[in-house]
């Protein structure tokens, strides 16, 4: 016999509590179910604890550039390979624990105090559409709330099963230095942990099938990256055709051909940051009768409602985001349709992330490939506008001018159509013109704000007093304003 609720909400993502907190406070009795960590992804193997680490990383960084500050550390200098600086790698997954646990118990002891909301460990599993089973328990509900999430994806590679390998999870646990940690995958996870890792004090290589870095991005964005990365010491091999991986001593080898021979890379750990499937495997859509597409994503509309009524699906599972913003963005969604009668939609919302390498790059709308696109199939005539870090004040004072500035413009209707900061508060900037986007005010908004000296920020105004045709090409072939060092 089913315990029966008004709702059940699947997973404590980032869109699962809010959501079963807002349908509580309507007075509707909520189910929620968690399998594993409060908090899921962002909290404990995600966002959190990799910008925490970031952090220390970037602690690290600064102190071995101390005396260009004119700041002079008491170490010995034969330490840490003579940099003077050492990691206790201990302490920093100790800061790391302290600070992800701490939202961890904050989101669970927050569900559990919750009037109308039970809270069940176990892992979910449809049994019919609107019944779900959660270890011994069958609950039942009219409405039911994925927000299952997603995980690493573990790739058929050859070798593969004969070697250790981490991902994002158990890189979570790691409270040593590996001498020579060999990241595959050119993205954004594998970036991110790249560079903390190579600033912790490891060699680093950095394997990838694809002919530049984040390849989502403008090239003279993966360039600049790129130049970045190898400016720390960071070793890049791309157009590796096919990753075959072996033992290789006491570690693991990487060939980039898979046609035998010694290993191409060599190194003592490998993490693998290939991409993310969704957690709908075990799930029992089929018994729900709940439509996926090939990779496992449940497929929704723009309310995120799945193709039987009463099932939702929020948050990384339903493939339209794959941010923590994004799945917050679905629950004010979902709560606003439902509560509010409020209709918003997925669409009315604007690409916008951030990639926590140091610089970071911001980024909000159009590519400058995508509005060339664009350009060329509907004729829109567009503006752009780049810029140095080197130009930015704040950046020079604070010895962290690497990167550009680069924003777009419809030259007739003068929106901005897309932007992106690589370069010191970058993650922080682009939303000064994130927030005009969403106005669908023109560009010449900023363009006469008085802006705040000195900040990054004070030179957006300046960026977009320097915009000039973009010609219309077939590729994005810009020329980089920072090349690679190949
Ligand atoms: C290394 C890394 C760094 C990242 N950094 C950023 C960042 O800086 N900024 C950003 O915006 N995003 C970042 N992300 C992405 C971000 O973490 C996710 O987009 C975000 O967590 C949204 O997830 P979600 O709400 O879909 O669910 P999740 O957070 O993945 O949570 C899903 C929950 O559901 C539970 N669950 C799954 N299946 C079941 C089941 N059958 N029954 C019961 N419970 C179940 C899981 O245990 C989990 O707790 C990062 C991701 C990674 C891996």
């Amino acid at each position: 016999m089913a315990t029966t609720f008004d709702a059940i909400v699947i997973g404590t993502g980032q869109a699962g509590p809010s959501l079963a907190a807002r349908l509580a406070q309507a007075g509707m009795k909520v189910a929620v179910i968690e399998r594993k960590l409060f908090g899921g992804t962002c909290v404990n193997t995600g966002c959190i604890p990799t910008k925490t680490m970031v952090a220390s990383a970037y602690a690290a960084h600064l102190a071995r550039r101390a005396a260009e500050f004119g700041v002079v550390l008491k170490h010995p200098p034969e330490m840490a390979g003579g940099s003077g600086v050492s990691v206790d790698m201990k302490r920093v997954k100790a800061r790391k624990d302290g600070i992800s646990g701490q939202s961890r118990t904050g989101v669970e002891s927050w569900l559990k105090s919750l009037p109308n909301c039970t809270v069940y460990r176990g892992s979910a599993r449809f049994e019919s559409a609107h019944e779900v089973s959660a270890g011994p328990e069958r609950l039942a509900a009219e409405r039911v709330f994925i927000n299952v999430g997603g995980r690493a994806i573990i790739p058929a590679m050859p070798g593969l099963a004969e070697v250790p390998y981490l991902t994002n999870s158990s890189m979570m646990d790691v409270d040593f230095l590996p001498p020579h940690l060999v990241v595959v995958g050119g993205s954004y996870i594998g970036l991110e942990f790249a560079q903390m890792f190579r600033r912790f004090g490891s060699e680093v290589t950095v394997v990838t099938s694809g002919s530049r870095l984040i390849g989502r991005e403008d090239e003279d964005i993966s360039a600049a990256v790129h130049a970045i990365m190898e400016g720390e010491g960071i070793r890049v091999r791309l157009n590796a055709r096919c990753i075959g991986l072996s033992r290789h001593g006491g570690g693991i080898g990487a060939s980039l051909e898979c046609t035998g021979g010694p290993p191409e890379v060599a190194g003592s750990h490998l993490l693998l940051a290939v991409g993310r499937r969704p957690n709908t495997d075990d799930l029992g859509l089929e018994n729900a009768g709940v439509t996926q597409d090939k990779q496992g994503y449940i497929v929704v509309d723009d309310q995120l409602r799945t193709n039987v009524p009463g099932i939702w699906a929020l948050g990384d599972c339903n493939g339209k985001g794959g941010f923590t913003h994004t799945s917050y963005n679905d629950f004010e969604i979902v709560a606003a349709n439902l509560l509010d009668a409020d209709r918003r939609r997925v669409s009315d919302r604007i690409p916008a992330y951030a990639l926590y390498i140091d610089p970071p790059l911001g980024r909000a709308g159009m590519t400058e490939a995508q509005v060339r696109q664009d350009a060329l199939q509907s004729g829109r005539a567009a503006l752009m506008a780049t810029m140095p870090m080197t130009r930015v004040g704040r950046a020079v004072e604070k010895g962290e001018t690497q990167g550009f500035m680069k924003i777009l413009v419809d030259a007739e209707t003068k929106l901005i159509l897309g932007a992106a900061i690589l370069g010191m508060s970058g993650d922080e900037v682009i939303h000064c013109i994130l927030d005009v986007m969403y106005a669908k005010a023109p560009y010449t908004v900023i363009e006469r704000a008085m802006h705040i000296h000195p900040t990054v920020s004070e030179l957006v105004p300046t960026l977009l007093g320097d915009l000039k045709p973009l010609v219309p090409s077939n590729s994005s072939a810009a020329k980089p304003l920072v090349q690679p060092n190949h």
